[in-house]
């Protein structure tokens, strides 16, 4: 079978002047009102930016937090409307899926630019990537992925980027929970650790030489 073309990571190239390498966070899940703000805050006081792949139906009763994401530096890509498994969708479902979502986010923020999409759980299939395509959408995957949506520890989370990242990495971490995964009265959907987890994270990664920015225009 054909390998499926997604951008995983970026090619180490990316090193600027000062030998200093590139990485890239990602958020998936949100925009949520109880763990993005914060998530946002911990990137303000670094000075970081990030990709938020965002939920179409949270976006649009959040339409703040988007504002805020762009007006703040960050990028803003496509997690479809409702977060399916789109490997087990239908043509039409996939597409209205990733246009509902790109309609929803252009409406909450027309500033936003919207480069990226990116398949709940990472399911992509070819009429996935065809249709994201289609919509002007690159398919954004990652290549660190320390799990931080089973609350193993914030010690866990961090030493798990620590251990796989490497120049050009994609690293996935969550701001949000997907709605067929919100329980009431449990912790499920908490994002604390992973708040904790980043700001704990982003001097770690300076210290080893590597420099967290925007994914770069053309890749
Ligand atoms: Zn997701």
């Amino acid at each position: 079978m054909r390998r499926l073309n997604y951008l995983s990571e970026l090619r180490s190239e990316c090193a600027d002047g000062r030998g200093h390498h590139s990485v890239y966070l990602t958020f998936d899940d949100g925009p949520n009102p109880r763990c993005t703000p914060d998530i946002l805050d911990v990137l303000a006081e670094h000075r970081v930016p990030a990709t938020f792949c965002v939920i179409g139906a949270y976006a649009a009763n959040e339409p703040e937090l988007i504002q805020r994401m762009i007006a703040e530096g960050h990028e803003v890509a496509n997690h479809t409307m409702t977060h399916p498994d789109l490997s087990r969708s239908e043509s039409g479902e996939i597409q209205r899926e990733i246009l509902w979502a790109n309609r929803v986010i252009r409406m909450t923020c027309p500033q936003a630019l919207l480069r990226h999409m990116r398949a709940p759980y990472g399911s992509w299939t070819e009429e996935v990537l065809t249709t994201a395509a289609r919509a002007g959408l690159a398919a954004l995957h990652w290549s660190v992925d320390p799990r931080d949506w089973s609350r193993p520890g914030v010690d866990a989370i961090v030493d798990a980027v620590l251990s796989s990242v490497r120049p050009g990495a994609i690293v996935l971490l969550h701001d949000g929970c997907p709605p067929s995964e919100l329980a009431p009265c449990t912790h499920a959907g908490l994002r604390d650790q992973t708040v904790v987890a980043l700001a704990r994270l982003i001097p770690e990664l300076h210290s080893r030489g590597f420099t967290i920015r925007s994914l770069p225009q053309h890749h």
